[in-house]
């Protein structure tokens, strides 16, 4: 039972970027407009994520880590109106089957705070200990791995590890301007990664990708059958997006697009190569553009049961929505070109 549990694990987080991005949903869920997050080893020794969110229950402690324990999802039918991130109430008994699990939680207004372990889905049997904390929740992940020498081997460096955290962090701290990010090597004073609460979008573009890409950055927008306006075709896709898009002024070495669609980071490879074009169509030969997109779309046109690992989406009019972000991309770098 437990050996299943665990490989069942091992499939929903195969790294350490897996179980932290759990965990900074699960902070944005709770509220959060702080979240710092420590890690040794790129995560693979050791990841702790602090919140100042609304904290934990003392009644809800024992079944955090129970599969299919979720505070998110009162109804089945709830499925297609989610706002919150998770829902499945499968991250934390996952990661609890595969490391050792420590949350440290203290609601608003509480006295202390209250600490306790988790084990193979399971609360310590010692149960909560009162502690000294501040509100908000932090959740300590250690040893990732210590019980499957196999996923363990199949660990990168803790570089390659660490990189691919600083990227996931950056495409969150980008998207929602509004909390503060940061990320720190344990016993490391200076954060990789350090974004201010009351930054805008570009703001923290500048801080996670560098002035350059900033200051050639043209703000894009593209809408359709969003603002009251009859949908004339009865199959149209309706959506509207939002981001930036860079003009001539800048070249990267690698086409870069930072996807949201209905709040989740996503991967569309049609989209990206759709983009890829556009650009090649009105910029010289080998440009390679910045992107960063955040797609609104009727949630039930979305699959948003993704797999936590499967970042590549699909949704419905997928052909006819990238002609029309692509024709409105296209106006705006053939406007600014000439
Ligand atoms: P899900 O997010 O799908 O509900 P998780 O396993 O990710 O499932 O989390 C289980 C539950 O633990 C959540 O529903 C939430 O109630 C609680 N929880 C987890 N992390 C936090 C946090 N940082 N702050 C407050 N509550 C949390
Ligand atoms: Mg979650």
């Amino acid at each position: 039972e437990a050996v299943v549990n665990q490989i069942a694990a091992g499939e929903i987080i195969q790294r350490p970027v897996n179980a932290l991005k759990e965990m900074l949903e699960n902070s944005l869920d709770a509220g959060a407009t702080s979240i710092s997050v420590t890690v040794k080893d790129g995560g693979n020794k050791l990841l702790q994520i602090q919140d100042n969110g609304h904290g934990v229950d003392r009644e809800d402690l024992p079944l955090l880590c129970q599969r299919h324990a979720t505070s998110k999802l009162r109804e089945y039918e709830d499925l297609t109106s989610i706002n919150t991130l998770g829902f499945r109430g499968e991250a934390l008994a996952s990661i609890s089957y595969i490391a050792h699990l420590t949350v440290t939680t203290m609601t608003h207004g509480a006295t202390h705070g209250l600490k306790v372990a988790y084990r193979d889905g399971v609360m310590d049997p010692a149960g909560p200990k009162p502690c000294a904390a501040n509100p908000g929740t932090t959740i300590l992940v250690e040893d990732l791995f210590y019980n499957s020498s196999t996923r363990k081997k199949a660990l990168k460096a803790s570089s390659d590890e660490y990189g691919r955290i600083l990227d996931m962090l950056g495409c969150y701290a980008v998207f929602k301007a509004g909390v503060a990010f940061s990320c720190k090597k344990q016993g490391e004073s200076k954060p990789d990664l350090h974004t201010m609460a009351g930054s805008s979008r570009l703001d923290n573009i500048r801080t996670v990708h560098g002035a350059a890409v900033a200051r050639a950055l043209l703000p894009f927008k593209a809408t359709q059958g969003a603002t009251g306006t009859a949908v004339l075709e009865e199959d149209a896709a309706s959506f509207t997006a939002e981001g930036y898009a860079s003009g001539p002024d800048y070249n990267g070495k690698k086409t870069q697009l930072i996807l949201f669609i209905n709040g989740r980071p996503v991967d569309c490879s049609p989209l990206k190569r759709a983009i890829e074009a556009t650009y090649a169509a009105v910029l010289p030969k080998g440009y390679k553009p910045f992107v960063f997109l955040e797609l609104q779309l009727p949630g039930d046109h979305v699959d948003v049961n993704l797999h936590p690992t499967k970042h590549e989406v699909g949704f419905l009019h997928q052909d006819a929505l990238i002609e029309q972000l692509c024709a409105a991309l296209d106006s705006l770098l053939t406007a600014y070109d000439t």
